[in-house]
């Protein structure tokens, strides 16, 4: 939808009025990124031209200067006039957020209570943030003056720089250009430009566009069944589910979809949870469509941020693919929202203001007026949910597109197996056939490191890291043990701490581990190992991406990282090391994550002709989770789960909040709890509402501070957000909160 006309509480644009009142200055409230929930007045000037609400201003704030938002406008206010100060500056000439935009972000700071300031200003790209102009900023490019070859013989990283312009001719290279093919490029180029063998130029960002989008594949009738309905939906508010299985084609009905809202002249948001994910949609998405696209994730650098953001603003950038917070851009006039994967954590901001990038699109489609799409293979189960309530549409895709059938899924008893160093004889044998047929084995292990811990064969104690309760992991190429959790790393020593007998070895398997097994076992295959550690960059895990897809490689190894929505047409066998992790885990979500990432994972296997197969090494094969895996029956795993949900009054039944309080003594952070929990209690008395006893987290000492959690359920959102915000601005007001750090979760995805 286009911009709707602006309504008076959108943006309210107050001449300054200088005689009604009583004194001859007008005063605006600003919100600025402080944690404190209230904003700031400050008087406005006839000199800074209009105000208005949503302009970015620079104001004083203690002894130093702030960006800000104005939040209201022509206000009263409580400040005496001798003690008021004025606003600096007003950066904009119109509201940097456009009214739906505005408004979504208005329900977020209140319903994820967090202070307006910090809200707005998260939703802004640094740049912006830090006061710079919104108009495009530009590159600089760099031009070879044909000149200086002969000076530059014994400086060779100049002279490498200056032959790579040369060859560039009088179009020069950019930043970016550079930053892709020469790094560290920058201490060469200012020796060049103090040698006056550069010229400079600063140049719009333009964005390419595909001359020739290949021609769109002829989707099968249940693709068409789905695009059309979201088709139907246009120009309205409408959330729809589009369940399908992995491979089964969601893809291609969001494409389809797509094509009409593009062909109106609207934009498209495209989500999607993981930044590994967007090279590869990017890609189809070019190569699909003749619309300008641009990709926004958290591995940009701040120009590239500013530059996508501005294309955005002005409308020419028309399909936007993005992880998280690119749910915050600045459409002119979207018209479609597609969240890829939608069940996944990722989605969830996990500090700061912990907004959910998912049910943020879904009041940000309802503030446009335009169709939401929500995709998954196994949707969560608040989506689900809400389909089964009729909220949302409901639309499946039961089979594979392109005629490939789902894989086949196996249980391997590992209590009696036969194993070899944490391979099953069956896994083993399985991988062997996929190398003689040169197909690949992709094998699935979450956890990083050589092996998880070290254990003490004297003591039978493990080495944990000081300052967390938790193992440390062993990470054998660089002989260092590393903490998870708090980002540790130390020299592996084979003493314990503990006894002070020399007797630390590793045990159990971890990926490096595992990999090591496999080169023995198949010394002839080529083997990857796709995890945190290998794809540091993201350049590094695009090149993997790419090799695995090749088809050059036969033996993929990886963590979660792999699990997510890739399509790897050469993988035929999945092999799941071990999948009992999440099964036994204290967060409510555990069955439901491990479900979701043990299909993802299943789905890799088998999307083209050959039938792919699944194998899973567990030591509870009893589970009844096993069996409903095995036949790939999300349905009634999802109706068992739902109904248990149900009894117990959890999400999505009812709302969950948790506080979680840290400190640097045991005690300090539960008396915190103690008392927002008496607090609360008394409160919700002949309520519904339950409010639990405060307890340690279930991970208690990270980074050598202790942690503790208090959660609230209850089925009243309205009056839960009225008493969790009174609860937070009590807090905030008191000074023996300040030994804590606390923080509010709404909705939390980790209980922990
Ligand atoms: P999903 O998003 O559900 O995982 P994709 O859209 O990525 O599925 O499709 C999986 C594979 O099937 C892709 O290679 C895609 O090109 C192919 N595909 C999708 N729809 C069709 C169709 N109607 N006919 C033939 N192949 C299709
Ligand atoms: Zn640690």
């Amino acid at each position: 939808m286009t911009t709707a006309p602006l309504s008076i509480s959108d943006i309210q644009q107050v001449s300054v009025k200088s005689s009604s009142r009583n004194h001859s200055r007008n005063y605006v409230r600003v919100a600025v990124g402080v944690p404190l929930r209230k904003g700031f007045d400050f008087a406005w000037s006839d000199a800074l031209g209009v105000a208005i609400v949503g302009l970015r201003v620079r104001v004083p704030f203690g002894r130093r200067t702030m960006i800000g938002i104005v939040t209201e406008v022509d206000i009263d206010t409580v400040v005496p006039e001798n003690k008021i100060k004025g606003v600096i500056a007003a950066l904009d000439a119109q509201s940097i957020f456009s009214p739906a935009l505005w408004r979504s972000l208005q329900w977020a700071s209140s319903y994820y209570q967090a202070p307006m300031g910090e809200m707005l200003l998260a939703a802004l790209p640094k740049l912006l943030r830090d006061g710079e102009s919104s108009e495009p900023c530009g590159e600089i490019w760099y031009i070879a003056n044909a000149t200086g070859e002969a000076v530059l013989n014994r400086a060779p990283k100049q002279l490498l720089v200056y032959q790579f312009l040369l060859a560039q001719e009088s179009t020069g290279a950019s930043t970016t250009i550079l930053d892709a093919n020469l790094p560290g490029w920058r201490a060469a180029m200012r020796q060049l430009k103090d040698k006056q063998l550069i010229t400079c130029q600063q140049r719009e960002i333009t964005l390419t566009v595909n001359q020739k989008p290949a021609s769109p594949i002829r989707l099968n009738n249940s693709q068409r069944a789905a695009a059309q309905a979201i088709n139907d939906a246009k120009q309205s508010f409408c959330p729809l589910l589009l369940h399908g299985t992995t491979g089964s084609g969601k893809t291609e009905v969001y494409f389809e979809a797509m094509d009409h809202v593009l062909a109106r002249g609207e934009q498209v948001m495209l989500l999607v949870p993981e930044i590994g994910l967007t090279p590869q949609l990017m890609e189809r998405v070019s190569s699909r469509f003749s619309y300008p696209v641009v990709i926004l994730h958290s591995g940009l650098g701040d120009r590239a941020r500013h530059s996508a953001w501005s294309h955005i603003n002005r409308n020419s950038a028309r399909i936007v693919v993005g992880t998280r917070s690119a749910v915050f851009a600045p459409f002119k006039s979207l018209g479609l929202i597609v969240v890829d994967e939608e069940h996944d954590a990722s989605f969830k901001q996990q500090d700061g203001v912990r907004y959910n990038a998912r049910d943020f699109a879904t009041y940000l489609a309802r503030q446009w007026n335009v169709p939401i799409v929500f995709g998954s293979a196994t949707p969560s189960f608040e989506s689900l949910s809400n389909a089964q309530r009729s909220r949302y549409q409901y639309l499946t895709l039961k089979s594979r597109a392109g005629g490939s059938s789902l894989p086949s899924v196996e249980i391997i008893d590992m209590q009696k197996a036969p194993i070899e160093s944490g391979l099953s004889l069956q896994l083993t044998d399985a991988i062997k056939a996929r190398i003689a047929r040169g197909e690949q084995s992709l094998l699935f292990l979450n956890r990083r490191g050589f092996a998880p811990v070290l254990y003490c064969n004297s003591c039978n104690e493990g080495a944990k890291c000081h300052r967390c309760d938790a193992y440390l992991t062993f990470h054998k190429a660089r002989k260092q043990l590393r903490c998870h959790h708090c980002g540790y790393q130390g020299v592996f020593k084979s003493v314990c701490t503990t006894c002070g007998e020399d007797g630390l070895s590793p045990v159990g398997e971890g990926t490096q581990q595992l990999e090591q097994v496999l080169k023995e076992k198949f010394p002839e295959a080529s083997i990857i190992r796709v995890d945190r550690d290998s794809a540091h960059t993201e350049s590094r895990l695009v090149e993997m991406l790419d090799a695995i897809q090749s088809g050059a490689v036969d033996i993929v190894l990886g963590t979660q990282l792999l699990s997510k929505g890739h399509d790897f047409p050469n993988v035929t066998l999945v092999g799941i090391i071990n999948a009992d992790q999440g099964l036994f885990s204290t967060d409510f979500r555990g069955a439901e994550r491990s479900f979701q990432q043990l299909i993802q994972v299943a789905g890799r296997a088998g999307r083209r002709k050959v039938l792919g197969q699944v194998l899973i090494q567990t030591w509870v094969p009893g589970n009844p989770f096993f069996k409903f895996v095995c036949e790939h029956d999300f349905e009634n795993f999802s109706k068992l789960q739902l109904s248990e949900r149900k009894m117990l009054r959890y999400p999505p039944f009812e709302q969950a909040i948790l506080f979680r309080a840290e400190s640097n003594y045991q005690g300090d952070g539960l008396n915190f709890l103690q008392k927002v929990r008496n607090w609360l209690h008394q409160r919700v008395a002949g309520s519904s509402i339950r409010v639990y006893d405060p307890v340690p987290s279930p991970m208690e000492r990270r980074a050598g501070r202790y942690r503790a959690q208090l959660m609230l359920l209850g089925a009243d959102r309205k009056l839960i957000s009225r008493l969790i915000n009174d609860c937070c601005v009590m807090l905030e007001a008191d000074r023996s909160s300040r030994k804590v750090r606390w923080s509010v979760d709404v909705d939390p995805i980790d209980t922990y």
